[in-house]
């Protein structure tokens, strides 16, 4: 938690285009993928699941943009959310180079499951019954993720674990991130589950707050925006009020 914290910069986020008219999701080419740099994920949802469904920037918006570009991405996001250890980061690497094709439909799939699982917490915050076809979907990836599983020690007690020596398929991180779907799904949180004000912002995330009061998924992006979007219309209003 306290790793998600510390790179939860939301440099994606802070450079969001202007709203387009369009439904597609785009990709963005920053000169950061340019320069090989680590992208920086943010990690504001409070759970891995959900963090992963806001790798879309602008969700609700006529351009939403897509934070994942290629499988490499999809591993510099599941080791910044500590979600896969870095010697099975550093296996899935060495496989994804090895057969390109393969970590591209891994890549297609995460995004499909990335989708589904955005449909069903959605549902759950409009208060709405989800699609059958997206549990459907989440109950397939997780029944993948259950036969890679196995029981292992954990301190004093047990877990249930993905397999190592299926450390090096690239489908892991979609394994990962079923597993962590069911957890929050079956769990009290998801209880607390909301979804940004900013109107087309769309991520959600876990309200931990004490009064159970937080509203955007960042005051100093979505927050702030919508702050000077209020005194901008407060202004304009006694401006008009003062000429009239
Ligand atoms: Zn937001």
């Amino acid at each position: 938690m306290v790793v998600r914290m510390l790179l939860g910069i939301r440099r994606f986020r802070l450079e969001s285009g202007p709203k387009g008219t369009g439904s597609s999701m785009t990709t963005r080419s920053t000169p950061h993928s340019t320069e090989q740099k680590t992208r920086q994920f943010s990690f504001l949802g409070g759970d891995p699941s959900i963090d992963f469904v806001n790798t879309v920037d602008e969700m609700l918006g006529d351009s939403p943009i897509d934070q994942l570009e290629s499988y490499g991405d999809l591993l510099d996001w599941s080791e910044q959310a500590s979600l896969i250890c870095t010697d099975i980061i550093a296996s899935l690497q060495e496989a994804a180079q090895e057969c390109e094709r393969d970590s591209e439909r891994v890549l297609r799939q995460a995004r499909l499951f990335r989708s589904h699982l955005r449909d069903v917490l959605t549902s759950f915050v409009e208060d709405r019954p989800p699609e059958a076809r997206d549990l459907k979907a989440i109950t397939a990836y997780a029944r993948k993720a259950a036969a890679h599983s196995r029981l292992d020690c954990c301190g004093d007690g047990f877990a249930w674990v993905l397999d190592e020596a299926s450390g090096c398929e690239l489908d892991w991180p979609i394994w990962e991130l079923a597993r962590a779907a069911v957890a929050l799904l079956t769990s009290d949180s998801l209880n607390r589950l909301r979804r940004c004000a900013n109107e087309t912002c769309g991520w959600l995330f876990i309200d931990q707050s004490r009064n159970h009061s937080r509203r955007w998924c960042d005051m100093s992006s979505c927050g702030n925006r919508a702050k000077a979007r209020r005194n901008y219309a407060r202004q304009t209003a006694k401006r008009k009020t003062k000429q009239g």
